[in-house]
């Protein structure tokens, strides 16, 4: 039987002789190759401002505190999303609430988010679901007609485009990952884009406990006193990771490309298949294809889970909603019924295996995998 692994990272000889570089170099932290990194991803995404961070959950919760984001405030996010974009939320004191997704991509619905604005809505918390991204244009103009900002998750997403944009280039800020399992990866990781030139000065300073000084401009030539500004934490992302993560930018526009061909494949298989749907990529839109999800009934969705697992495939599910989680239920008063769209979804996902070095007989092992599931088992109703 052979043995499809749910997800493969891209590092090779190209990233480990760029981690050898700059172990032998005398600075390890922040210093002159996370500089470069944050330019070249900054100009990739042609947005003014990159600043690297230890995760995306690091980033996203030091711009909703530059912002002054905190207690009485509430943030407008998605319930169909990985816990840490509300978790952040409730990190700053804040109030997480949750707009219901459209039914074919999964992403925040902007008539829902409008819906959702009372007088203590600070900011709208859009989420790129496996890569497509939310309507930044329509969230734009609502953010703008009520004074909000708007700050993008853009953990699924580097390589989208939509209506002319990229991530990045509409929001006040956004946020990327570089966790293990991401586009591009240095293990852990993240950073933060603005074009905003207070803030981007303002995260500098609150990745490194709020002293004014890094310890590159520390130290370069000779010492350097510093002061301490305000109080900051320890968010920022080191050399080493950075190095990591140069090579991969190189590839990222090409590896996104086979992703893409892997996703036809499967989408042209599964269109084929009245038991199996998935989400769409709206036309004229470039998704990151970070993720490939599909949707059976509910009733069979854990059985199907199982028998992909005993057939040596590997599984996840993006997401359940989060609303339905023990803490957010039982903290924030949520239930069952409150956001339709994400609970089917959430209740009928199976994300399959999607990176660039599976293989056309793995892929052609999955759909066949998929089809024999969905033809033995019975829906309850
Ligand atoms: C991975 C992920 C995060 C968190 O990223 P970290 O770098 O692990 O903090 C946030 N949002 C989404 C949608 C994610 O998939």
């Amino acid at each position: 039987m052979k043995h499809v692994e749910f997800y493969k990272h891209n590092l090779g000889q190209e990233e480990m002789d760029a981690v050898a570089e700059s172990m032998s170099s005398i600075f390890l932290t922040t210093g002159p190759v996370t500089r470069e990194f944050e330019s070249t991803f900054g100009d990739y995404l042609g947005v003014k401002h990159a600043i690297g961070m230890s995760s995306w959950t690091t980033g996203t919760f030091l711009v909703l505190k530059a912002l002054g984001i905190g207690p009485g405030d509430e943030v407008i996010t998605t319930p169909m999303t990985f816990i840490a974009s509300a978790n952040v939320i409730l990190h700053c004191g804040a109030t997480p609430v949750f707009a219901d997704v459209l039914p074919h991509t999964g992403n925040i619905d902007p008539d829902e988010v409008e819906a959702a604005i009372t007088n203590r809505t600070k900011a709208i918390l859009p989420v790129h679901l496996y890569g497509q991204m939310a309507d930044v244009v329509r969230l734009r103009e609502i953010a703008d007609r009520h004074g909000l900002y708007l700050i993008e998750d853009c953990a699924h997403c580097i390589e989208g485009i939509r209506d002319g944009y990229r991530p990045g280039q509409l929001g006040d800020a956004a946020g990327f990952s570089f966790y293990a399992t991401k586009n591009i990866t240095c293990g852990e990781g993240g950073a933060v884009v603005t074009n905003n030139d207070d803030l981007a000065d303002k995260l500098q300073v609150l990745r490194l406990h709020g002293m004014d000084k890094s310890a590159a401009n520390r130290y370069t030539n000779v010492y350097n006193h510093w002061d301490m500004v305000e109080l900051g934490y320890k968010g920022n992302l080191n050399d080493i990771q950075s190095a990591m993560l140069l090579p991969q930018l190189k590839h990222i526009d090409e590896r996104r490309a086979r992703r893409e061909e892997i996703c036809q494949l499967y989408e042209d298989a599964f269109n084929q298949i009245p038991e199996v749907d998935f989400p769409k990529v709206p036309a004229g839109s470039t998704s990151a294809r970070h993720l490939f999800t599909i949707w059976v009934h509910s009733s069979i969705r854990d059985k199907t889970l199982r028998y992909l697992q005993d057939q040596n495939i590997g599984v996840a599910v993006n997401y359940r909603a989060i609303h339905l989680l023990t803490y957010y239920r039982e903290q924030l008063g949520l239930k069952r019924g409150m956001f339709p769209e994400a609970e089917r979804i959430g209740d009928s996902t199976i994300t399959l295996p999607l990176y660039p070095s599976l293989t056309s007989d793995e892929i052609e092992y999955v759909i066949k995998a998929v089809a024999k599931a969905v033809m033995i088992i019975q829906p309850a109703d």
